[in-house]
């Protein structure tokens, strides 16, 4: 910090970022997240969390309780694509589910970390009592409310950080530090009168002015383990992994597909995969192909839950027979009530037999075998 003008410092970042394919750069102060804190407190009190957040809220909010003597904070953006190559086409008897936008080519918190390690051992060179503490989504500090005060973009009432030239299709990571570095200006919020996100969003989890419930974003609902409520397995649609409505309706990502990063690539036939084989995939088939993938990072299970909701949407009668596997064999409740649901909804003759023979020990898979047989008519 003696030899070099943080001015200075700060203009070689910024030049060294672009030069490794950093979209976007700011910094803020380390002063503590105090308007995070009322929401974080006000979703502890409604009970909305969904436990995937860092829990201590202290640790969230006040920057010194998780790093010694903090004085800046560099936010970084990276920009993914939106579109994709030969896309596949979901066919009758070959249907296929998608995965969201955030977990096309490999798992972008690599791709983050990497970025940022390059950033501090370049920032390390210069001055070398220099020290850092990097996150990419999983760590104490929130990532959208850094990037809003290090002036990369502004909330949107999607509760995401939307930039001005990427939109939202934006990877975020952060390191604090020990550095005095400069404090980029917040950009004032441009949602304005829009509430297309508000509107579109299939289960009412946004509620308006940034408010959200996360608990109901399907986000959140296709990463969850257990059996998921019927009225969201009706507006799951064909996901398999996330959700990107929110995204997908705003202005501001309107025409940006961005393809910077060769590995944030999709492979069309990993991200729009085919149902059925799902199903039956091994844990090491299933790692070796989607391992790498941040979509992946809940196994199988999740996936293979939301694989049989989509075929159940299809109403497709050529994956009776794996579903009628699944509903007797499956060591797993949820898959084998999951997939008694689908047959009641796929119906037909083979599906009525299997419904009528079913039974199971677990009482929640029992309900699903007895909610299957009345939406067939059997008894
Ligand atoms: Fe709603 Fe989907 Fe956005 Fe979640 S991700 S808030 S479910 S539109
Ligand atoms: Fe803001 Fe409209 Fe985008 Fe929602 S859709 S984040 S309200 S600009």
């Amino acid at each position: 910090m003696r030899n070099i003008g943080m001015n200075e410092l700060k203009q070689d970042i910024i030049d060294y970022a672009a030069e490794i394919g950093i979209q976007k750069i700011g910094f803020a102060s380390a002063d503590p997240f105090l308007e995070l804190k009322t929401r974080l407190e006000a979703a502890v009190k409604e009970a909305v969390l969904t436990g995937f957040e860092h829990p201590n809220i202290d640790e969230r909010v006040y920057p010194e309780r998780i790093f010694n003597e903090p004085r800046s904070i560099i936010a970084i953006a990276l920009a993914y694509p939106s579109k994709m190559k030969n896309e596949p086409v979901s066919k009758k008897e070959a249907r296929r589910g998608v995965f969201s936008r955030a977990s096309w080519g490999t798992d972008y918190h690599t791709v983050l970390r990497e970025k940022l390690a390059l950033l501090e051992a370049f920032i390390e060179k210069r001055v070398p009592e220099a020290r850092f503490k990097s996150m990419v989504d999983t760590g104490e500090l929130s990532d959208v409310a850094v990037a809003e005060r290090a002036g990369l973009g502004w909330r949107g009432k999607n509760t995401l950080l939307i930039t001005p030239e990427f939109g939202s299709f934006v990877y975020l990571g952060e390191t604090l530090t020990n550095l005095p570095l400069v404090p980029d200006k917040p950009m004032g919020d441009l949602c304005g009168d829009c509430n297309k996100c508000v509107e579109a969003c299939p289960t009412g989890s946004l509620l308006g002015e940034g408010k959200m419930n996360p608990k109901i974003c399907l986000s959140y609902l296709s990463q969850t383990k257990g059996f998921l409520d019927e009225k969201y397995r009706a507006v799951l649609h064909n996901r398999l992994y996330g959700c990107d409505t929110c995204q997908v309706v705003c202005p501001y990502n309107r025409g940006h597909d961005f393809h910077f990063h060769e590995a944030m690539e999709p492979n069309p036939e990993l991200v729009k995969p085919e149902l059925k084989p799902l199903l039956s995939i091994s844990n090491k088939e299933f790692k070796e192909q989607f391992g790498p993938m941040a979509g992946s990072w809940r196994g199988k299970k999740p996936i293979q839950r939301n694989a049989i909701i989509v075929l159940a949407r299809y109403k497709d009668k050529t994956a009776v027979p794996e579903l009628i596997r699944c509903m007797k064999e499956d060591p797993r409740p949820v898959i084998r009530g999951t997939a008694a649901w689908a047959l009641g909804k796929i119906g037909g003759r083979e599906a009525e037999l299997a419904l009528r023979e079913a039974y199971d020990d677990d009482a929640e898979v029992l309900t699903e075998i007895t909610r299957a047989k009345n939406l067939i008519g059997v008894r």
